[in-house]
């Protein structure tokens, strides 16, 4: 998870020029990537009337992808930003109307407690006025009420805590399966197999070459690649989208009372200046999991090695024994090691190839990307056939990336 104060870009006026054409149903597209992004977008394309192939090269929600962990935080908390206010909204809609659908359990409404070192958490406080106006109200709790109420967590050092009831974790794996799964008895295609783009003739991709030796053609492409994306298309992404290393941890909880420790909601414990941290307690038994949010070296998503880094997992232990002091003693039980697939400004990238109209890309969830899976891929299956119009927040023109094109802004 990643937590960012960006403000809505301005409006770029190139934008304005990039018309795209309507695509008729039963139009063949094909989407690479079966992620949160690509995953949903293929379900909703599908759903709309086209004929959508669905290629992976290492399958839905694999270990090596981003969506491929166990659990991701969802949570409507976005400061001063309302589009990815709304678009939680419309995705904790869309989670929660598709699990009914398919039988799972995959949204789990635990809430999220927001543990606050300061009077004031600007962050939270800008959100407050899209929580209003949604009939949505944040929980204030005393350190003291916090204490009471939460026992296993110590609030000594802290203000105050603030609840989301709305919130709380995805199953994030299981999650990919279920669209994948949907998609193709809903009559989509899949293919299990590495894709690489042809080339461009006269403005349009010429296909898609597989790695099992055929060829996909189709009017359009979406390549939603998760960290993939900068080393496929090196010159246009190459330092648009960057992968950076990040690990999580799964402590074993105490054997005595194992299920009040799950029972905690998600936490966030982000504004201690450098220190941030969070976890997701229950995780489905998978163990309480903890995450040190801090940006690792640069990696390859495909050759990575996966061993977590001995010196983060005793930084994680240090923080555990402050925080949750009942897991002073607890045991590694699991570790991943995954990676963000940062876009310069943590906004999302959808648009199109320079000079393929036919060629789309989606991807820079920037470590808050998998709860908007449902709702992203929607808006993206209503931009690529030419219903609505391209979004200044996601273009590869913005003026935002220009900025930061030297460095990353973290916050
Ligand atoms: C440690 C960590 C914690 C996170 N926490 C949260 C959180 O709490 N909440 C949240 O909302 N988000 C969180 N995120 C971010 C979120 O997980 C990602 O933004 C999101 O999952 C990205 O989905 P994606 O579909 O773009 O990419 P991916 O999930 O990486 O999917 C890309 C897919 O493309 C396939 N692929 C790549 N190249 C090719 C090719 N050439 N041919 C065929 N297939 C190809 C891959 O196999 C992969 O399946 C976190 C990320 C990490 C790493």
């Amino acid at each position: 998870m990643e937590i960012r104060t960006f403000a809505p870009p301005e409006v770029h006026s190139v934008l304005q020029l990039k018309a795209i054409p309507q695509l008729k149903t039963q139009s063949e597209i094909a989407v690479v990537g079966a992620g949160a992004f690509g995953g949903w977008t293929a379900l909703h394309l599908l759903r709309q009337g086209y004929r959508v192939t669905l290629i992976d090269a290492f399958g839905p929600g694999n270990s090596r992808a981003s969506s491929g962990d166990e659990t991701r935080v969802i949570r409507s908390t976005y400061g001063a930003n309302e589009t990815y206010f709304d678009l939680n909204r419309r995705a904790l809609q869309l989670w929660c109307e598709n699990q009914e659908r398919w039988g799972k359990k995959l949204f789990h409404r635990t809430g999220i407690l927001w543990l606050c070192y300061h009077e004031q958490m600007p962050f939270i406080e800008a959100t407050m006025p899209f929580m209003a106006k949604h009939g949505l109200a944040y929980e204030y709790l005393s350190a003291e009420e916090a204490a009471y109420r939460y026992p296993l967590i110590n609030f000594t050092d802290l203000h105050h805590a603030v609840f989301d009831a709305e919130a709380g974790y995805l199953m994030a794996r299981e999650g990919c399966r279920a669209v994948a799964e949907a998609f193709i008895e809903e009559g989509g295609r899949y293919i299990q197999a590495q894709a690489e783009p042809m080339s461009v003739n006269h403005n349009q991709l010429a296909g898609i070459k597989l790695s099992n030796g055929s060829v996909v053609q189709a009017q359009a492409y979406v390549w939603a690649c998760g960290a993939w994306l900068g080393y496929l298309f090196p010159e246009i992404l190459g330092k648009v989208i960057t992968a950076t290393r990040q690990e999580v941890y799964y402590f074993g909880v105490p054997e005595n009372c194992s299920a009040a420790w799950e029972h905690l909601p998600v936490w966030i414990d982000w504004d201690n200046g450098d220190e941030f941290f969070y976890g997701i307690p229950g995780s489905t038994h998978r163990g309480f999991k903890v995450a040190y949010d801090k940006r690792g070296e640069d990696v390859h998503p495909t050759h990575m090695e996966r061993q977590p880094t001995p010196s983060l997992i005793e930084k994680s232990r240090r923080f555990l024994a402050r925080r949750f002091p009942g897991m002073v003693l607890a045991p590694l039980v699991e570790a991943r090691v995954c990676q963000y697939e940062n876009s310069p400004d943590g906004n999302f990238i959808l648009d199109r190839h320079p000079e393929a109209e036919n060629c789309w890309f989606l991807g820079g969830g920037s470590g808050h990307g998998y709860k908007h899976g449902p709702a992203i891929g929607e808006w993206a299956a209503q931009i690529i056939t030419g219903k609505q119009p391209l979004a200044a927040l996601f273009s590869l023109v913005r003026p935002a990336i220009a900025q930061v094109q030297g460095g990353q802004n973290d916050v």
